[in-house]
């Protein structure tokens, strides 16, 4: 049968951009379809606009710290229309960047939903498309918990919160993730009270609890509350236009505007997945570990498929997806054979890679835990960010399982543990490493230095034997 496509892409974030773009440069005759704006959630209302939100934020923050101009009566200086600002870099970026990519490319941009007629066709509007392989990469949507009083209030989502014209008064926000804590710290030190309140026992619930505690103490020094455990039983809208949080534990919480940060939902209904076979639960596309849907020529990529909801492992399926559509049988890659490192962009960052402690622990594998301090390193102090740590997870003899870092840079230090415990280096080697002088990441070594140094104390055999061969 002959296809008008080689690839047909739904949905042009993370995702469906990696395989259009590198489909196109392989030769292939790639269509893509975009109900609403190049470069998906990611580009327009996630990753770039919040990350641009806590720089700002973070500058406010410095000047507060470390005042290099009078303060009026004790505040920095305010930063004039974040929002305003992040629109025009969204806007640039969109124009001048991201637009020109796609010019080897059949676009179907803003010509409405895609939906399955067939397993091989997809309608947009009036136009119908066919392609060989099809790649679904449609993403995910705030999840809207089903409080009572919710639908009467004008919430914010991250969909309309970088469309605000300023910083509220206060901020509650329903959600202690890392969409949550990051928008908590950002707001707050624009001048917000923030509030989070959620359900779980530590804010970054996925995460490490020591992690979680130094994030909160932070945050309550910056004037953020944190009620963490927190079930909300109502939400109402005060005449003066307050919103007010009740909780099942009696509190009422009181605040100017509400963000929802409560989770994802994965719409898909109207993609009309039957009509191709494919199946999917509320979790997501059900996929095999190739990336398939149950439709074998059928690929869901990225936060649709409910595994990873990171814009790196979106990407980063697109690129397995479109290989396993490629290679021969044995050489297929198993998308779950990668580790996904991850991290939440508050200050100070938090990141992990492989497995947590918890994981660990009920999985029975026995593990150390190896850890340099960011108040113990002199590059830190003297740059004042001494908070924070690397904590290792490793076997005795340096078999890297798990990383956790706090701290300044933390979101790059991780990708070198990510790297380790991919390719199954060992403590030694990152050891024996050299690693730039003064940089944050220099305590990656310290970590496999301290290894070393334990492996030593305990075994009078490697200390003779270190003996022995030195007095030879
Ligand atoms: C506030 C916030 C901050 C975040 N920060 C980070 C971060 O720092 N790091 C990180 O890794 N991740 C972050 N994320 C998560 C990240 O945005 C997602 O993991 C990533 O965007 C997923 O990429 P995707 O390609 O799967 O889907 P998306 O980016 O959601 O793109 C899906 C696209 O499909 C389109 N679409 C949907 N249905 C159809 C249809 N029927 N027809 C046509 N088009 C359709 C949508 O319009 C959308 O453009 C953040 C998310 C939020 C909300």
């Amino acid at each position: 049968m002959k296809y008008d496509y080689d690839v047909l892409t739904i949905g042009l974030g993370p995702a469906g951009m990696a395989v259009s773009l590198m489909a196109v440069e392989m030769g292939l005759k790639v269509a893509a379809v975009e109900r609403r704006f190049l470069g998906g959630e990611c580009m327009n209302v996630g990753c770039i606009p919040s990350k641009s939100l806590l720089s700002m934020a973070k500058t406010r923050h410095a000047v507060r710290r470390f005042p290099v101009m009078e303060l009026r009566n004790g505040h920095p200086p305010a930063i004039g229309r974040p929002f305003e600002k992040i629109r025009g870099y969204l806007k640039y970026i969109n124009d001048a960047k991201t637009a020109g990519m796609f010019e080897k490319i059949d676009l179907f941009l803003q010509e409405g939903d895609a939906e399955f007629a067939d397993p091989h066709t997809v309608k947009v509007g009036a136009k119908t498309l066919t392609a060989k392989r099809i790649f679904i990469a449609t993403g995910t949507s705030p999840l809207v918990p089903p409080i009572p009083g919710l639908a009467d209030v004008d919430y914010l989502t991250n969909e309309n919160l970088f469309d605000l014209e300023g910083v509220p008064e206060s901020l509650l926000i329903i959600g202690g993730g890392a969409i949550g804590c990051e928008m908590a710290q950002a707001f707050a030190r624009l001048g917000c009270k923030a509030t989070i309140v959620h359900m779980d026992a530590q804010l970054v619930p996925q995460g490490d609890p020591e992690a979680a505690a130094i994030l909160q103490q932070q945050f309550e020094a910056e004037g953020i509350t944190v009620y963490n455990g927190r079930e909300i039983t109502r939400i109402e809208r005060k005449d003066g236009g307050d919103i007010v949080l009740h909780t099942k534990q009696g509190e009422q919480l009181v605040g100017r505007r509400l963000l929802l940060a409560a989770g994802r939902q994965i719409p898909l209904a109207g993609l009309k997945l039957e009509n191709a076979g494919v199946a999917h639960t509320k979790r997501g596309i059900t996929v095999d570990a190739r990336l398939r849907a149950s439709a074998k020529h059928i690929f869901a990529v990225g936060d649709c498929n409910g595994q990873h909801l990171f814009s790196h492992a979106a990407m980063h399926q697109g690129m397995i997806a479109l290989m396993n559509a490629m290679l021969p049988g044995p050489m297929k890659r198993n998308f779950r054979s990668f580790v996904v490192p991850w991290t939440v962009f508050s200050d100070p960052q938090v990141s992990q890679v492989g497995l947590t402690e918890k994981q660990l622990q009920e999985r029975g594998i026995p593990y150390e835990v190896f850890r340099a301090n960011y108040e113990d390193y002199g590059a830190a102090i003297a740059e004042a960010v001494d908070t924070g740590f690397v904590k290792v997870f490793a076997s005795k003899w340096g078999k890297i399982y798990g990383a956790v870092i706090v701290g300044e840079g933390s979101g790059e230090m991780i990708n070198e543990w990510a790297l380790a415990v991919q390719s199954r280096t060992r403590l030694h080697q990152l050891m024996l490493l050299q690693h730039s002088f003064p940089t944050m990441g220099f305590l990656s070594k310290r970590v496999a230095e301290i290894w070393m140094v334990k492996r030593m104390q305990e075994s009078a055999t490697m200390r003779w034997l270190a003996r022995f061969m030195y007095r030879l």
